[in-house]
């Protein structure tokens, strides 16, 4: 910047210096001026050698030899006075006047001083003092006040910390490794599915040995203009190796670390494809005893170029699985510090109704129950809270104000009702948690149900039992209402998609045998790789995907038809209570089998009113 101020400064100088010397040679070249009648008198005494003529000046000279101007009011008038023969005469059309020249002079002393700016550094200097910028601002200072995130922040991941604490013990005494001759690690790529702690981890290494931590997005690199992205990448390893030991964490690194083959768009492959060189290159030039150790973070690791995995870059990958049961109470426990908890709270309830919920859903989790209990003015966050913030974030908020009318009401009781008594009846399923027709996000009614472990398998009946679960809500419909409604679209789906996995990926039909005919998503891993397989196979496919689903729909019937009075104590219960919780189901459940008993006659009726909530 300085370098700037200094050549504007000079150019403003000089541009002065230049304009005040025109303006004094202008002065010094002035010749006396006559007046036009002097003139005149003159030219008429014959005491005229040579006229001049500039523009509307007119210098002359007279008998003595002295050279004069004067100005000529009309040059026409003049001209035709003149008698040109007689008198030595020539002409040149008028000259920028003074002011003109001096305001020429300084445009072009101020569209140089601006291209000097501009152009007065070598390129490549220009970029790198643009850069050197974008890479201190990298570095991750601590406002003041805020403590640094070490690995006491970090809860449920422990195989990945154990995996890391090396890195640790490797930036905080560099000379223990190469005392041996062992060469530093370098690259160590975190992946796992977005939230699970990624970001989280890198800080709380260079927290945990007290280094400099420079954090970068993959996205920060890929900017319009080609070529700036791999100066970048170059200015920060500069930066960062000048203050080693040191980390370097790059988040999302398949922004610039996409497979090299997957282009995206025009122009925007060739800049990734650079930047991606200059990151490679900056590696491998690390030395045995850099101390500059670089993360990367990705959820994509399956579209990752090959060449950031080979040895010396990120030869190190470690996997960030969301949390199980165990860690799920750790990582909300860590959170819980932050707020004000009520007496009633446990939290391992809480772990076990979150299966599948990253650390970054379980921060949200606490923070979303704070902000209710918040909103109801009370002194804590009470269980109750932690209840109404899962139902929200797993599926939106209730839309109270939605209006719904009588009849879609009832249908919606009649189907959740399906659903939860198949839920009810059926084996080998997760127990009912609680029954609702209020909308809440994009479903209308629902029935939840409770996962008692974390399940990372699923047996063929339990799936089944899943199944018809789904269809449980189309078959109330029809058998106590006698119609069948769109609202069943979700359900309908998911079966379909079930009884596909069942049969594609999951070899558990007996006809089609135990083959794998399209692979897993597996989760974050992504990629749908597609088996090749034959026109006759996919009919047959299509034809047991079918057989499955339409016997599980039979099963469903069958089980509402014979519990009819069941299905219709619960569904009307529902149209007066909105929701039901599992208790309440058991009250129902145990009333409509007495009555049903009663009614064949076998038995006394155990349950006349008081703990029935309803009519049946
Ligand atoms: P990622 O980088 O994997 O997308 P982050 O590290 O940004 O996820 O996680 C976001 C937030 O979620 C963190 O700031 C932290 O509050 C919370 N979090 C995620 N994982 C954990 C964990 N294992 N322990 C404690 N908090 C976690
Ligand atoms: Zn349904």
């Amino acid at each position: 910047m300085a370098r700037s101020f200094y050549i504007s400064f000079a150019t403003i100088i000089i541009t002065c210096l230049g304009a005040f010397a025109i303006f004094i040679w202008h002065i010094e070249h002035r010749l006396p001026n006559v007046s036009y009648s002097e003139f005149v008198n003159s030219l008429e005494q014959n005491e005229i050698r040579k006229i001049h003529l500039r523009g509307n000046e007119v210098i002359f000279v007279d008998q003595h030899n002295r050279r004069l101007a004067s100005f000529i009011p009309d040059i026409a008038a003049f001209m035709a006075e003149l008698d040109a023969s007689r008198i030595e005469m020539s002409a040149e059309p008028r000259p920028l006047a003074l002011w003109q020249l001096i305001v020429t002079f300084l445009a072009a002393g101020f569209t140089l001083m601006i291209m000097a700016i501009a152009w007065g550094q070598p390129r490549s200097q220009r970029q790198e003092e643009s850069t050197s910028e974008f890479a201190r601002d990298k570095v991750v200072r601590l406002a003041p006040g805020e403590r640094e995130v070490t690995f006491r922040d970090v809860a449920g991941i422990p195989e990945a910390k154990e995996e890391l604490q090396e890195i640790i013990d490797f930036l905080k005494n560099p000379k223990l490794f190469s005392r041996l001759g062992a060469s530093s690690p370098k690259g160590i790529l975190l992946q796992g599915a977005p939230g699970t702690g990624k970001t989280l981890l890198a800080r709380a290494i260079a927290g945990e040995a007290q280094v400099p931590f420079y954090s970068i997005s993959g996205s920060d690199f890929v900017e319009m203009f080609v070529g700036v992205g791999a100066s970048r990448v170059r200015d920060l390893f500069k930066e960062a190796k000048k203050n080693s030991p040191c980390i370097i964490f790059i988040d999302e690194i398949d922004a610039v670390g996409a497979h090299r083959s997957l282009g995206s768009g025009v122009g925007g492959q060739d800049e990734r494809g650079q930047t991606l060189n200059a990151l490679l290159v900056e590696m491998d030039g690390f030395s045995r005893y850099d101390t500059t150790i670089v993360l990367a973070a990705t959820n994509r690791p399956d579209i990752l170029d090959p060449a950031l995995r080979r040895p010396g870059r990120f030869d190190r990958q470690i996997t960030i699985h969301p949390p199980d049961l165990k860690g799920r109470l750790k990582i909300l426990a860590v959170h819980a510090t932050l707020v004000e908890l009520a007496r009633d709270v446990d939290l391992a309830e809480i772990a076990r109704k979150t299966p599948g919920f990253t650390g970054a859903e379980l921060a949200n989790l606490v923070n979303e129950a704070a902000l209710i209990a918040a909103r109801n003015d009370k002194d804590g966050i009470y269980e109750s809270d932690f209840h109404a913030a899962i139902e929200r974030i797993m599926m939106g908020a209730e839309r109270k104000g939605m209006v719904i009318n009588a009849d879609e009401r009832r249908t919606m009781a009649y189907h959740e009702a399906g659903h939860a008594i198949l839920a009810r009846l059926l084996p080998n399923t997760d127990p009912i948690q609680k029954i609702s027709i209020i909308p809440r996000g994009k479903a209308m009614g629902h029935t939840q149900q409770q996962q008692l472990t974390d399940r990372y398998t699923y047996n063929k009946e339990y799936l089944l039992n899943w199944i018809t679960i789904l269809l449980a809500g189309r078959a109330a419909e029809k058998i106590a209402l006698t119609q069948q409604t769109s609202g069943a679209e979700d359900d309908l789906l998911r079966a379909t998609q079930i009884a596909t996995k069942m049969v594609c990926q999951w070899g558990m039909d007996d006809q089609i045998g135990p083959l794998a005919y399209s692979r897993a998503e597996e989760g974050f891993l992504g990629g749908e790789s597609q088996m090749v397989f034959s026109e006759f196979t996919a009919r047959e496919i299509d034809k047991t995907v079918r057989r499955l689903v339409t016997e599980c729909n039979k099963i469903a019937h069958a089980t509402l038809q014979s519990h009819r009075s069941f299905l219709k104590h619960l569904a009307e219960t529902l149209l007066q209570t909105e929701t039901l919780d599992s208790e309440e189901l058991e009250i129902i459940f145990e009333c409509s089998r007495t009555k049903k008993l009663s009614e064949d006659g076998t038995n006394t009726p155990l349950c006349e009113s008081s703990s029935c909530l309803a009519a049946g």
